[in-house]
């Protein structure tokens, strides 16, 4: 019988997000799940163009860090250098890239991946150790692997969840955030302060050193309560409270509750647009037909992926983009619909 006190979740999401990444490459139609770019080389490709347009209207600063929050494999990151290297040479002769990724193991993987680009990554556990300096600072699907707490409604007031024994178990909530005065009974209520934070941070150093920063991920425009606790194993849905590290947990992310601690902490925040409308704006689609056509074999291939990241029905809608700026900077690419 296991006689560990019960973990608050968030506690319990950060030791199995640090276990889970540690050891293995979770990407792929052999790992337990896939990312946009694992998807389609045109996603970084339009990324790094995205960054070296934004650098151009900073007034091209050199050097210029290029900063990717959890990398993964480092496929963003060597195809967005590919792209501004062809495109925009200047911007990558200015840039220094520095990844922010805890895993070990990952981080030997994006050592790999990135040799051919030239690139000589700076590391780092967290974006404390970051040098000073103007920004751009990518991050696709960081934020929902962040921590959270959950609150449940119960009577006329909320419970916290905690973990014990690979189940729920709710306890007073101690050192709660603001939360909504009436909900229905059961309802849950999450919030990712690490998240929260991050977003803070980032901005009060984009508003104070120049720069921007692109988070893509999954979650709704609005935000609202709702339990959005999942986890993946071999692309199949699995019990988020299982063994700490046996699956990939992630929760959606509040991109309303981002922006406004984005604006305190002094940036201006653009979005959240579905991830469909902005890599449009982006020319994405313009950029697989042209793979297309120089790569005759696997032109349905190009295609079909390029669809998979824009379509409703795939990843267009679910999946959304938010810009923050220096308030300085005019309309960030891809936003003008915003
Ligand atoms: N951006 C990549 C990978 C997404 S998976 C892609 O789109 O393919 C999440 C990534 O964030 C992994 O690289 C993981 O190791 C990293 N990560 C998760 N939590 C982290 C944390 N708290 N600090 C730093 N990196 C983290």
């Amino acid at each position: 019988m296991n006689q560990d006190p019960p973990e608050r979740l968030d506690h319990f999401m950060a030791r199995a997000a640090a276990a889970y990444y540690a050891g293995r490459d979770p990407f792929g139609a052999s790992g337990d799940f896939t990312t946009s770019p694992e998807i389609s080389q045109a996603f970084g490709e339009c990324l790094g163009l995205w960054c070296a347009v934004v650098w151009r209207a900073m007034g091209q600063p050199d050097p210029v860090l290029l900063v990717e929050l959890g990398p993964g494999r480092g496929t963003l990151m060597a195809d967005a250098l590919r792209a501004v290297a062809t495109v925009m040479p200047e911007f990558r002769e200015s840039l220094q890239v520095h990844l922010v990724e805890q895993s070990p193991s990952l981080r030997l993987t994006q050592a790999r991946t990135l040799l051919p680009t030239g690139a000589a990554p700076f590391w780092h556990d967290s974006i404390d150790t970051l040098p000073e300096g103007p920004a751009l600072i990518l991050a696709n699907e960081f934020l929902d692997a962040l921590p959270i707490r959950q609150f449940i409604r119960r009577g006329d007031g909320w419970m916290e969840r905690y973990v014990a024994a690979g189940a729920f178990v709710e306890l007073q909530a101690e050192g709660a955030p603001a939360l909504p005065g009436d909900a229905p009974e059961g309802a849950v209520q999450e919030t990712c302060e690490a998240g929260l934070g991050l977003a803070r941070q980032l901005a009060a150093r984009i508003a104070d050193q120049g720069g921007a920063a692109l988070f893509i991920d999954y979650g709704p425009g609005r935000s609202g309560p709702g339990d959005s606790l999942q986890a993946l194993r071999q692309h199949q849905s699995a019990d988020p409270l299982g063994p700490a590290g046996s699956a990939d947990l992630t929760a959606h992310v509040d991109f309303q509750a981002i922006a406004t601690a984005a604006r305190a902490g002094g940036a201006r925040a653009e979005g959240p647009l579905p991830q469909g409308i902005f890599l449009q704006g982006l020319g994405l689609i313009t950029r697989a037909s042209m793979l297309a056509r120089s790569h005759p074999a696997s032109a349905g291939m190009q295609l079909s992926a390029a669809q998979r990241l824009i379509a409703p029905e795939g990843m267009g809608r679910l999946f959304k983009a938010l810009g923050l700026c220096h308030p300085d900077l005019p309309t960030l690419p891809g936003f003008e619909t915003a």
